[in-house]
């Protein structure tokens, strides 16, 4: 198969984050290996305070991890210096969070144009139209965010995170600031970039509904993954394997 010969658009190796020394050490991820691979589409769950946040944060190059080896598209970026490590993930990293992020004085166009800008690339001609019209807002081109609804804000933010065509797409809880109307289109959206364009999403979310989008959905707790469903039915069976996991996290800490 070709997919084989493609590398893992993210790769984790034996990764340790700890924040703080002596007794306020807090150990935020406890030696994590894992393997984004190209062209799928993976949820991240987990209690309050199992990792999710930060491995998001070092998954993107965000944060440095305190030992082991991420490896971006390729990169292996645990040594890459500070401006080789942005000009990395400008190009080859996208995000999308809870609250947008848009810039308010920069209508919708403006905002997906900007990371190509950053990159030092005017954009051609009908490329930031086309990522609004992929959207669902190409006749939205010349709105502030202000002038947008949530899910609508959400799209753009999408548009302006996919306009470098990313190696991977983090996603931090991205309907979780919406109503279910329009999360179920951000899911869409998400859905359509990985099947049309092989794009490759991580996506944190508390949301089972919103998990059920993905091919697969990693379960952390204290820093470790320790559960996987490959290819889940749908939000049921997410929803109860998140209730076993607490349970038996439960019966262990009682
Ligand atoms: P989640 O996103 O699943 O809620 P986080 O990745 O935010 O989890 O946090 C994992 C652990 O690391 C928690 O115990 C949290 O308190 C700790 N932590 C996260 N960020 C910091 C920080 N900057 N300084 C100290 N501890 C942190």
């Amino acid at each position: 198969m070709t997919r084989q010969s493609t590398p893992p658009a993210v790769e984790l190796r034996s990764v340790v984050k700890a924040y703080g020394s002596g007794e306020r050490k807090v150990v935020a991820l406890a030696g994590l290996d894992v393997v984004f691979a190209s062209a799928t589409f993976t949820a991240v769950m987990g209690p309050s305070g199992s990792g999710k946040s930060t491995l998001l944060h070092c998954a993107a190059g965000l944060d440095r991890a305190t030992s082991g080896e991420v490896v971006i598209d390729g990169t292996p970026i645990g040594r890459m210096s500070e401006r080789a490590l942005t000009r990395l993930r400008r190009e080859r990293v996208g995000f999308v969070f809870q609250a947008f992020n848009l810039i308010g004085a920069l209508t919708a166009a403006q905002n997906v144009a900007l990371p190509l800008r950053l990159a030092g690339r005017k954009p051609a001609s009908g490329e930031v139209t086309a990522m609004l019209d992929e959207v669902g807002l190409g006749d939205r081109a010349g709105h502030r965010p202000s002038e947008l609804s949530g899910g609508q804000q959400q799209r753009v933010a999408i548009a302006r995170a996919l306009v470098t065509r990313p190696a991977v797409l983090f996603a931090d809880e991205p309907t979780g600031a919406l109503d279910a109307a329009s999360g179920r289109e951000v899911l869409g959206l998400l859905r359509a970039a990985v099947d049309r364009h092989g794009q490759t999403i991580v996506m944190v979310t508390h949301d089972p509904f919103a998990a059920a989008h993905a091919d697969r959905v990693l379960f952390l707790a204290d820093g470790r993954v320790v559960d996987e469903l490959i290819e889940p039915t749908g939000a049921q069976e997410i929803a109860v394997r998140t209730a076993r996991l607490e349970e038996s996290r439960a019966a262990v800490t009682r």
